[in-house]
């Protein structure tokens, strides 16, 4: 809560006092939360200026202004590696295209959402932010044993765009010669003009989900009231430009059922669609660690209702990888096998409560445990798809 008169120090953070945590609070890019006990900060600012303060100054909380989770930021000084979580770093499962995850948390809190994301999550314990250079100075790594033709496809557990470093990432990834395509998940939600012709710059592709045209209906979906007209006019505005847009709706039956149909004819008169398919309809899953509705449909009923939208819009609405230029390539060489058991220091929160990360042969591994950060840990690897390790305390 801000209780005080906030203040726009240098542009790119501000400063207010929250009373009744009784903290000095700096607000970084609008995103990152410094937070500092008030007495300890006023012995501080005697002595420092407030650059040094937000930098270094401890003790400290950093915590993400969107879901108020504790926000851990991943550079290379940190000793967190980018390859081995699913929230955050790089991800390969084996083909030209490369998961690029900057950023996670979400100013929605979807129904649906197959992360629980957003403020309302009951699961996620703590967010992260990852250093633009480190990130894609580890993408140029990777891209340069995939070879050419390289996809770079910024995802992520939440919303990419409130990442407050984008353009610098966008700029960093744009120079790395085997990416041939940069295309980007997004909720459109916090798209204006302005961001859009800075995405032009350097993004192909934009994936922007929009789930009904009711205004009523889409408010449900997101869980917030959504922003509507403004996210048909960002779509608009990216059909227009040089980027592609695909819009992906997902199905929620009992919720959207009658807005499909209606997506599919708002994305075919906007011209969503250039090189890549118009439309990605996805079909609600309830997933172990997602938001859970009663109702799902089967597989066969959700590809039966596509099959007739094809016919009857004479569009494709079954997409394979393919239709996204993506093919197979050997994969970065795992370092770590299941079964495997290590000692290792806990160095960060985990994304969901009873983990903790640690480091291994250069991977991050999620540990299963209740030990604090700091403490050592023993533990057995029990998985590695897709290089994503998890491990259990033994
Ligand atoms: S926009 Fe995506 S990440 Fe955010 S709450 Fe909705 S489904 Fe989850």
């Amino acid at each position: 809560m801000q209780t005080s008169k906030e203040s726009d120090v240098s542009g790119i953070f501000k400063e207010y006092e929250d009373k009744k945590s009784g903290e000095k609070v700096f607000l970084v890019r609008d995103f990152i939360e410094v937070r500092i006990p008030l007495s300890h900060y006023r012995k501080l600012e005697k002595r420092y200026p407030k650059e040094y303060i937000v930098s270094i100054a401890e003790p400290r909380k950093v915590i993400s202004h969107v879901t108020k989770r504790e926000l851990v930021v991943v550079t290379r000084e940190s000793g967190i590696p980018l390859l081995g979580h699913a929230a955050f770093g790089l991800i390969d499962r084996g083909t030209n295209l490369i998961q690029v995850r900057c950023v996670t948390g979400c100013n929605l809190n979807c129904i649906f959402c197959s992360v629980d994301e957003g403020r309302r999550s009951r699961t996620r314990a703590a967010d992260y932010l990852v250093e633009p250079e480190y990130l894609a100075e580890k993408l140029k790594e990777i891209a340069e044993f995939k070879g050419k033709g390289v996809e770079a496809h910024i995802d992520g557990q939440g919303e990419p765009l409130l990442y407050p470093y984008m353009e610098e990432l966008l700029e960093r990834i744009s120079r790395i010669k085997e990416v041939e395509v940069i295309s980007m998940q997004t909720n459109g939600t916090l798209l204006n003009d302005d961001r859009i012709d800075m995405l032009e710059k350097y993004v192909t592709r934009i994936n922007l989900s929009i789930s009904a045209l009711d205004q009523k209906k889409a408010s449900r979906l997101a869980g917030i009231k959504y922003p509507l007209s403004r996210v048909l006019e960002n779509a608009k505005m990216i059909a227009e430009s040089k980027m592609d847009l695909l819009i992906a709706p997902v199905w929620v039956p009992g919720y959207n059922d009658d807005e499909i149909e209606k997506i599919i004819r708002f994305a075919l008169e906007i011209g969503a669609g250039k090189r890549y398919p118009p439309l990605g309809i996805q079909k609600y899953i309830p997933y172990r660690y997602g938001r859970k509705l009663k109702n799902v449909m089967s597989f066969r009923e959700f590809y039966d209702r596509l099959v007739e939208w094809e016919k009857e819009y004479g569009v494709k609405l079954i997409l394979r990888p393919e239709d996204f230029g993506m093919e197979k390539r050997p994969r970065i060489p795992q370092p770590i096998r299941k079964g495997e058991r290590f000692r290792a220091r806990l160095i960060a929160e985990g994304r969901m409560f009873g983990e903790k990360l640690a480091v291994v042969r250069d991977r991050v591994v999620t540990v299963r445990t209740d030990r604090k950060v700091g403490d050592f840990a023993t533990f057995e690897i029990v998985r590695t798809h897709d290089g994503i390790f998890l491990a259990e305390e033994v």
